[in-house]
C-alpha cells in the first residue's frame, strides 16, 4: 500500500523458552493478520499448557539459581539499559512490525510507542540498584529492618492495543528487580513481544529470565492465573477478563495487579482555550484509533461554549481520514481486526438508535479497497444513560455531553463504573485543581491529554483496576517486604 519500500526485520514466530525459539509441543499454529490489508503476516506457534509448564519451570529455575539469580542489581540494570539502546536504534523496524500486526500508524508505533518502550526500559534499568529497605530504632535490644525482595515468577498477560509498550510496563520493572517473566501476548498481536525476546538475549539476558508463550487467553492466560508456579499476575485488558483472572488466581492466593478498561471524561469549561481543548479532545479519542484504555471517550462541554467547541472538534474530526498505516503522514490507522470494527459499528448503531446526533463519521471505511478502517466519529447530544456514554467502545467514537456547572461536570464525569483517566480544560487554576481532586480517576490531565512518563504511575480507580504501573509504585508491585529482627543481647 505504501510507496516506500518497507524493511521489516526477520519475524520470530515460535515460542521463546529458555533462551531459544521452539515450536509448540503440539505443533499447532495460528495466523496473525495485518488488519490494514487482511493479509496473513505469519503463523505463530500456539502454546499448550505443557509448554506453559515448561516456561514456568524454566523461569523458576532462572529465578532460584543460575546467572540471573546471582547477578548484582546493577548488572541486571545494565542489561536493561543496553536493551533500551538496542530498541531505540531499531524503533523503525519494531514499529513496522507493530504497525503490520496492529494497524496503528507508523508515526505512532515508530516515533512514539517504541521510543516510549525504550525509555521505560532505561528508567527501570537505572532503578535496579535504587531500591531501599528501612531500619528503625524501635528497641535498644534489637535491630529491626526490612528487605525488599522480588516476588518470583511474574506472569504478564497483555492486550493488543499497545502490544510492546504495555508489555514493557510489566517486563522492565519485573526484570529490574530480579524477578523472571512469563509473557502471554494478545493473540492478535504477538509479533513484537517475540522479537523483543531476541533483543533481550542480544542485550545479555540469561536464558529463562524471560519466556514468551503466545496462545489463547481462555486456555493459556487462564492456566497462568491458576498456575501454582507463578507468583504474580500482572494483567492489562478488559474488566470482565480481569474479573475472571481474579477468580482463577484466588486458588493459589497469587498477587495480582490489573489495568482494566475506561470511559474517561474530558471536561471543557467555558474559560478554556477552546482551540487547544479541541485539539486535545481529538488527540484524546483518535490517538491509537481510540483503542486506548485511557481514551477521552466522553467529551463534557459547558453549555455556553458547547457550539463553539463542537464546531472546532467536528472540523478536525472530518480531516482525520483513515489512511495506510505505513504512510508516515497517516494519523488514523486500521482497527485491530474486523471483529473489533464490527463491535465499534454496533456501538455507532446503538448511538443512533438511542437518539444521539451523529455529526461526523459513523461508517466503516477502507483504504485502497481493503482493511478494517473506521471513520473518525463524533456524536453530540449524548446523555449519561446512553450505551455510548456508559460502555467502553475501544474505537474512534466520541460521545459529547453538556454540563451547566462544575458540580454537574464532576457528577457526570464520575457517573461510570470506570476510573482510569480524566482531563480538565480551564484557565482557572483553582477550578482545575478542585475538579482534579473530585474526579475519581487514577490519572487527571489538566489542559492536556494522553501524556505519559515512565516515572508517573498509571492505573485505575473503581473497576479500572488496582495496582500501579510505572514509577516507584511499580517497583513496589514487583517486590515483597521481609522484616528482619536481629537480636543484640
Ligand atoms: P482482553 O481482556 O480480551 O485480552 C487481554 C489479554 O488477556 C489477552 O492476552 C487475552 O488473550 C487474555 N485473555 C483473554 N481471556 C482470558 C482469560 N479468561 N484468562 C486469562 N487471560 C485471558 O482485552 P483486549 O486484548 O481485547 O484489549 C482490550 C481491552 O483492554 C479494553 O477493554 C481496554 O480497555 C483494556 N485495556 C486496558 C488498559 C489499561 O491500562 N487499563 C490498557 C490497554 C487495554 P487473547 O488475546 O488470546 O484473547
Amino acid at each position: 500500500m505504501s510507496t516506500e519500500a518497507p524493511t521489516t526485520p526477520k519475524l520470530r514466530t515460535d515460542l521463546f523458552l529458555d533462551g531459544k525459539f521452539v515450536p509448540s509441543s503440539s505443533g499447532k499454529r495460528f495466523a496473525t493478520v495485518n488488519p490494514a490489508t487482511g493479509e496473513t503476516i505469519a503463523q505463530v506457534a500456539e502454546a499448550e499448557t505443557e509448554d506453559l509448564d515448561r516456561a514456568v519451570a524454566g523461569a523458576r529455575q532462572a529465578f532460584e539459581s543460575g546467572p540471573w539469580a546471582a547477578m548484582k542489581p546493577r548488572q541486571r540494570g545494565r542489561i536493561l539499559t543496553r536493551a533500551a539502546e538496542l530498541l531505540l536504534s531499531r524503533a523503525e523496524d519494531f514499529g513496522r512490525v507493530e504497525t503490520m500486526d496492529n494497524g496503528k500508524p507508523i508515526f505512532e508505533s515508530a516515533k512514539i510507542d517504541m521510543p516510549a518502550a525504550a525509555e521505560c526500559l532505561a528508567y527501570f534499568g537505572e532503578s535496579a540498584d535504587k531500591l531501599y529497605g528501612d531500619t528503625f530504632p524501635a528497641r535498644p535490644d534489637a535491630m529491626l529492618l526490612t528487605l525488599r525482595e522480588p516476588v518470583g515468577v511474574v506472569g504478564a498477560i497483555t492486550p493488543w492495543n499497545f502490544p510492546l509498550l504495555q508489555a514493557m510496563w510489566k517486563i522492565a520493572p519485573a526484570l529490574a528487580l530480579g524477578n523472571t517473566v512469563v509473557l502471554k501476548p494478545a493473540s492478535v498481536t504477538p509479533l513484537t513481544s517475540l522479537l523483543f525476546a531476541e533483543l533481550l538475549t542480544e542485550a545479555g539476558l540469561p536464558p529463562g529470565a524471560f519466556q514468551v508463550v503466545p496462545g489463547p487467553g481462555a486456555v493459556i492466560g487462564r492456566a497462568m492465573a491458576e498456575h501454582p508456579g507463578i507468583d504474580k499476575i500482572s494483567f492489562t485488558g478488559e474488566t470482565e477478563t480481569g474479573k475472571s483472572i481474579l477468580r482463577a488466581a484466588a486458588g493459589t492466593v497469587k498477587r495480582v495487579s490489573m489495568e482494566l478498561g475506561g470511559k474517561s471524561p474530558n471536561l471543557v469549561f467555558a474559560d478554556a482555550d477552546l482551540d487547544a481543548a479541541a485539539k486535545g479532545a481529538i488527540n484524546a479519542i483518535f490517538y491509537g484509533k481510540g483503542e486506548l484504555c485511557s481514551a477521552g471517550s466522553r467529551l463534557l462541554v459547558e453549555d455556553s461554549v458547547h457550539d463553539a467547541l463542537i464546531e472546532r472538534v467536528v472540523d478536525r474530526a472530518k480531516k482525520m481520514t483513515p489512511g495506510d498505516p505505513m504512510n508516515p503522514k497517516t494519523r488514523l490507522g486500521a482497527l485491530v481486526s474486523e471483529k473489533q470494527r464490527d463491535t465499534v459499528a454496533g456501538y455507532v448503531e446503538a448511538g443512533k438508535r438511542e437518539g444521539a446526533r451523529l455529526l461526523a463519521g459513523g461508517n466503516r471505511a477502507s483504504v485502497e479497497g481493503k482493511g478494517a478502517f473506521f471513520e473518525a466519529t463524533v456524536f453530540d447530544e449524548v446523555t449519561p444513560s446512553m450505551t455510548i456514554a456508559r460502555e467502553e467502545i475501544f474505537g474512534p467514537v466520541l460521545a459529547t455531553l453538556r454540563f451547566r456547572d462544575e458540580a454537574e461536570a464532576v457528577a457526570i464525569g464520575n457517573s461510570t463504573i470506570y476510573g482510569l483517566a480524566a482531563a480538565v480544560w480551564t484557565r482557572d487554576v483553582k477550578k482545575a485543581l478542585r475538579t482534579a481532586k473530585q474526579l475519581k480517576a487514577g490519572t487527571v490531565w489538566i489542559n492536556t491529554y494522553n501524556f505519559y512518563d515512565p516515572g508517573l504511575p498509571f492505573g485505575g480507580y473503581k473497576e479500572s483496576g488496582f495496582g500501579r504501573e510505572r514509577g516507584r509504585y511499580a517497583l513496589e508491585e514487583y517486590t515483597q517486604v521481609k522484616s528482619v529482627w536481629i537480636d543484640l543481647t
